[in-house]
C-alpha cells in the first residue's frame, strides 16, 4: 500500500475550546489509485492532508494519535529533515489558489527549474529545458516563450496547470490536490481536472483529490471517502456510492447535485449547517440534520459499519464499503425517510 492513514487524530486549541478537527480517520491509497475525499468546509479533509504532508503548523494543530504510513514508513516518527526530503520529491500537493502558492517575483521557468536544480543537482540550463518540457506537458501554449513570464501573466487555469507541473516535476508517488479547480470557471475546471486525471494515469501516481463537490469526482476517482465533523462517514468504490449511498449525509449530497438522469426532480438541500468542531453533538454528529434520525442516534456514536452487498440496491459487491450510520441498511435500500 502506498499510503495508509490509521486512526489519525488532530486537535486545535481555540478560544472556544479544543476542536477535534480529525477524529479517528483511516484511509488507504494504493499505487495508481485516486481517492476522492469529500466534505464541507470544516469536515477535516484538508487538515488530514496537511498532516500527511507534514505542513500542519499554520494554524497550530497537534497530532494527538494515529499513524501515517507512506511506503511503509511512519511519517509521524521521522525527523523534520527527513520529511522535508519526502515533500516535493515523493509526495507533492496542489492547492486551490495558485497565485498565492507561486512566488510572484520569480518567472515560472525559474520556479519550475529550481525543483531540478535543488533536488536533482541539474545545471540552470538543463533545468530550464526541463521546465519547458513540463509546461508543454501540461499544455501551456508557447511554453518556450512563456517560461519567462511571471505567475500574474497567466490566467487562473494556466496557473493551475503550472501548479500541476510543479507537483509533477520530481515524479512523486503521491499527489494531494486540495480543491484544485474550485477557484476556476466551470469550463476551465473540467479541462484542468481531465489533465490531472490523465497525468495521474500516465505516471501511475496515487492521487488524493480533496473536494466539496461531488460532481467533479465521478469520472476521476476510484474510491471515495466522505467526511463529516472530523470523521469518515462513508467510504466506497465511487460507482457503488453513486448507485446507492449507505449514509444519509452522502445521500443528501447526491440529491443536491444536478443529474441528467434525475431531470425535472427538484434539487434537495441538506438542512442546517455542520457543527462547530468544539461542540460536536453527542451520538451521531449528523443527527441534528438527518432526516432518518432515531432516538439511538442522539446517544450512540455509530462506528464505521462494514456494508455488505445490498439486496434491493442490487450492488454486486460490498467490497471495502463502510458507513457510520446505525441505519445504513435502510439508507442503502432507499427505505429511510428523507
Ligand atoms: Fe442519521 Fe442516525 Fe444514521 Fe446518523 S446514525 S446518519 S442520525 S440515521
Ligand atoms: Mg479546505
Amino acid at each position: 500500500m502506498l499510503l495508509e492513514v490509521r486512526d489519525l487524530r488532530v486537535e486545535f486549541t481555540t478560544r472556544e475550546g479544543v476542536a477535534k478537527a480529525v477524529n479517528g480517520v483511516s484511509y488507504e491509497v494504493a499505487e495508481g489509485e485516486t481517492l476522492a475525499v469529500l466534505g464541507e468546509s470544516g469536515s477535516g479533509k484538508s487538515v488530514t492532508a496537511q498532516a500527511i504532508m507534514g505542513i500542519l503548523d499554520v494554524p497550530p494543530g497537534r497530532i494527538t494519535g494515529g499513524e501515517i504510513l507512506f511506503q511503509g514508513r511512519d511519517l509521524l516518527r521521522l525527523k523534520e529533515e527527513e520529511r522535508r526530503g519526502i515533500r516535493g520529491a515523493e509526495m507533492a500537493m496542489i492547492f486551490q489558489d495558485a497565485l498565492s502558492s507561486l512566488n510572484p517575483v520569480l518567472t515560472v521557468g525559474d520556479q519550475l527549474g529550481e525543483m531540478f536544480v535543488v533536488h536533482r543537482g541539474m545545471s540552470k540550463k538543463d533545468a530550464r529545458a526541463r521546465a519547458v518540457e513540463l509546461m508543454d506537458r501540461v499544455r501551456i501554449p508557447a511554453a518556450a516563450q512563456r517560461v519567462r513570464d511571471y505567475p500574474h501573466q497567466f490566467s487562473g487555469g494556466m496557473r493551475q496547470r503550472i501548479m500541476i507541473a510543479m507537483a509533477l516535476a520530481l515524479r512523486p508517488a503521491l499527489i494531494i490536490a486540495d480543491e484544485p479547480t474550485t477557484a476556476l470557471d466551470v469550463t476551465v475546471q473540467a479541462q484542468v481536472m481531465d489533465l490531472l486525471a490523465e497525468l495521474q494515469r500516465e505516471y501511475r501516481m496515487g492521487l488524493i483529490l480533496i473536494t466539496h463537490d461531488l460532481g467533479v469526482v465521478a469520472d476521476v476517482a476510484d474510491r471515495i471517502a466522505v467526511m463529516y465533523a472530523g470523521r469518515i462517514v462513508e467510504t466506497a468504490p465511487v460507482h457503488d456510492l453513486y448507485k446507492a449511498p449507505a449514509h444519509p449525509y452522502t445521500r443528501g449530497l447526491l440529491d443536491s447535485i444536478p443529474r441528467l438522469d434525475h431531470k425535472g426532480r427538484e434539487l434537495y438541500a441538506i438542512k442546517g449547517l455542520p457543527p462547530s468542531l468544539t461542540a460536536v453533538p453527542p451520538g451521531c454528529p449528523f443527527h441534528p440534520r438527518c432526516p432518518m434520525a432515531q432516538d439511538v442516534c442522539r446517544t450512540d456514536v455509530p462506528p464505521l459499519y462494514a456494508v455488505e452487498p445490498g439486496g434491493a440496491a442490487g450492488l454486486a459487491t460490498g467490497e471495502g464499503r463502510g458507513s457510520a450510520c446505525h441505519f445504513w441498511r435502510d439508507c442503502l435500500e432507499g427505505t429511510g425517510s428523507r
